[in-house]
């Protein structure tokens, strides 16, 4: 099983770990700090290091309990051999920070509209689309959540990882969709992110430590999809 570092430090940039499994380009390692893909936020690219030579990591794959790092060629090693995994920080951290902001606009739509209106997002190394099903949103009111994130953002809330066991998290309110609480029912920990007097959810993710290392929120665009369906693009301006 691949110990998931990312899940308990976001921060770590570079690690030195173990080949468990190689096959091609294809190796299983025994710690990971590279994200895959998945809750929404893309998986993190980077490189490999092994004796002298630099691998990138094109992908980023789950089997099973294990995480798969898909290099740029065919790595000539065995088994047991160690490398050195670093991870494209910079965009890492773009990522982290655009997940936070999701998780503030969340939560600030749960405080103030009383339910929780996302019904899907995705982050791009630039910019996040969030999806809210809110009928009556409009892109003034839009802007005027957006302001109580960012006020949110500049009271600077911790931002905390935490894991709770299937009773701890039963009284809480941490999944917000169908497919989540299906999902929620088969796990005996849970790993939530808490920003601390706003939102707590059930996530996968990365995230950053306090909320002042978001920046700003910029609404970039609004469209109405619909009677209840509209759609948000932000950015982030430090
Ligand atoms: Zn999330």
């Amino acid at each position: 099983m691949t110990e998931k570092l990312y899940l308990n430090d976001s921060y770590l940039r570079e690690i030195n770990a173990k080949m468990t499994n190689i096959n091609g380009s294809e190796i299983t390692v025994d710690n990971d700090i590279f994200y895959p893909n998945g809750g929404g936020q893309p998986a993190d690219s980077g490189k490999v290091l092994y004796k002298e030579n630099e691998y990138l990591v094109k992908d980023i794959k789950k089997d099973g309990e294990n995480i798969v790092l898909v290099l740029d060629r065919v790595i000539d090693a065995n088994e047991g051999d160690e490398i050195k995994e670093i991870i494209d920080w910079e965009k890492r951290y773009a990522h982290m920070k655009l997940h936070t902001a999701i998780h503030i606009i969340d939560g600030v739509l749960e405080k103030d509209y009383n339910s929780s209106l996302i019904t899907g997002n995705q982050i791009y190394d630039d910019r996040a689309r969030i999806d809210i099903s809110m009928e009556g949103l409009t892109k003034e009111l839009a802007s005027g959540i957006i302001e109580k994130a960012n006020s949110v953002i500049s009271e600077g809330h911790e931002v905390n990882v935490k894991f709770l066991t299937k009773e701890e998290a039963s009284n809480k309110n941490l999944v917000r969709t169908q497919p989540g609480r299906e999902l929620m029912n088969t796990l005996d920990i849970i790993r939530v992110i808490e920003i601390s007097g706003l939102d707590e959810q059930m996530d996968g993710g990365t995230h950053v430590k306090n909320t002042t290392e978001v920046g700003r929120i910029i609404l970039e665009s609004f469209e109405n999809k619909g009677k209840q369906n509209k759609r948000l693009y932000i950015k982030l301006n430090d």
